[in-house]
């Protein structure tokens, strides 16, 4: 009976793990590159113009790089000229927590991945789009999934 119990939990060990709010720090250092850590589970900030997808403009989706979770459209995404992805929307507001930031003596709105919690940005109420809103992420937060070709 021993074994046979040994062997569920190994089985249930070599399942992947779902990352979630849940998911402890030091499985996020294992899953995560020292600057993915540093940005989505420290709330660093990437600097201006170094992020991979600052001009970045093939059709897809954003997604959470620590849980995978749908963030952004490509066809919501604009040049702000401040060096990091700029979106006019979300793709769903569910998808997203906005926090009050106070750091560095101002007032920001952080945003952060609802599923896992990690820092993905803030937004702000300069925005081109109808909604005002110009959500600045840093690349590091996100993983690109490319648009299926249509056929
Ligand atoms: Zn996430």
């Amino acid at each position: 009976m021993k074994t046979f119990f040994a062997g569920i939990m190994t089985l249930l060990g070599s399942t992947n793990p779902e990352y979630n709010m849940s998911t402890p720090q030091d499985e996020w250092k294992k899953k995560l590159t020292p600057e993915q850590y540093s940005v989505c589970r420290l709330g660093a900030t990437e600097s201006p113009f170094s992020g991979k997808y600052n001009k970045h403009y093939e059709k897809g989706t954003y997604v959470c790089v620590a849980c995978g979770q749908e963030l952004f459209g490509s066809e919501t995404k604009f040049d702000s000229g401040t060096g990091w992805p700029s979106f006019s929307d979300v793709k769903n507001n569910k998808n997203v927590i906005l926090k009050d930031d106070y750091a560095f003596n101002m007032h920001r709105v952080e945003v952060l991945c609802a599923k896992c919690g990690s820092h993905l940005g803030h937004v702000f109420d300069d925005g081109p789009g109808p909604s005002g809103k110009r959500w600045c992420i840093n690349s590091t937060s996100l993983d690109f999934v490319p648009a299926k070709e249509t056929k």
